[in-house]
């Protein structure tokens, strides 16, 4: 695996790799990674010749200057996992290699931006956007690989790939879970130890919700799932949303069939958690 810092570097690099037309599969991440990471660039390994990973914790997607500087940052450890994983190319870029200037990506997402996420992190989808649309710009990959753990994030991406016309697959990557179903995230370990022991509830409530929506009504179903979260003392459901997966507009019921979701955010005592299942 090489590792370059700097656009050019990269250019450089996919130009001698791509010799061949071999198809390039493109996974941005912020970082402290972990298997679900992993199994982002094994599938982009599987359907592509080339396999570009990146790391940067972008600014633009904070809105809050504690949770920016607390993210986690394990360069040495992120590096031997994606070489085993398949990696060919880590770009590790410098802030100001992303960001000479601090212009955000002009686009107006609408209720996509806006609620869920959006609403507890006011600004975090134009940043995201921003952030990707600029790395597509300078890796130009075929295919680009994102989880369904970010639920609301792969909807903007989707979304902002088909106004900017990139051509760019956007790939949507299964949740990967621990033992308990707790979705596996870099800001799993800002749990304590009794939350950790705790947090699979969440998945269990919404999996309990899944299965209840085809017979109750949904104000009932969230309620229960919420009181189930909540009973472990610290913490703090800020939504639980049953929405449409394409549009992310919230359902009146199930409907056997159509695509549907339950999308949730839970504040811990150091963090927030984000989960989502199918209906
Ligand atoms: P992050 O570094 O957390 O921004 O994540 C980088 C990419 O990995 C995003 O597309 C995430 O949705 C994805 N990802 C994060 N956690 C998981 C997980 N548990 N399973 C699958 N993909 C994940």
């Amino acid at each position: 695996m090489i590792i370059v810092e700097k656009i050019s570097e990269v250019r450089e690099v996919v130009a001698l790799m791509n010799r061949k037309n071999s198809l390039i599969g493109f996974v941005p991440t912020m970082g402290a990674l972990h298997q679900g990471h992993s199994s982002l660039i094994k599938k982009a390994k599987f359907e592509n010749q080339l396999v570009i990973c990146s790391i940067f914790v972008n600014p633009t997607q904070f809105n809050n200057k504690n949770d920016l500087q607390n993210y986690p940052r394990t360069p040495e450890k992120d590096a031997e996992l994606l070489s085993h994983s398949g990696c060919d190319i880590l770009f590790m870029p410098p802030v100001s290699e992303i960001y000479p200037d601090k212009e955000l990506l002009d686009m107006d997402f609408g209720h996509l931006e806006l609620e869920m996420e959006g609403s507890f992190r006011p600004g975090h989808f134009k940043g995201v956007a921003t952030v990707v649309s600029r790395l597509f710009e300078i890796v130009k990959p075929d295919r680009a690989y994102f989880g369904e753990k970010d639920f609301q994030q792969l909807a903007i991406i989707r979304e902002m790939n088909r106004r900017l016309e990139t051509g760019i697959t956007i790939v949507g990557c299964e949740t990967l879970r621990e033992p308990d179903g707790l979705a596996m995230s870099s800001r799993n370990i800002h749990l304590t130890a009794a939350e950790r022991n705790a947090a699979g509830i969440i998945y269990q409530s919404l999996i309990i919700a899944a299965k209840q929506i085809n017979n109750e009504e949904i104000v009932s179903v969230r309620e229960t799932a919420i009181a189930a979260i909540e009973s472990f003392y610290g913490f703090k459901v800020q939504y639980l949303e049953f929405v449409d997966s394409q549009t992310l507009q919230p359902i009146d019921k199930w409907i056997y069939h159509a695509n549907q979701r339950a999308c949730i955010a839970v504040l811990t005592s150091h963090t927030r958690l984000i989960d989502n299942v199918a209906l």
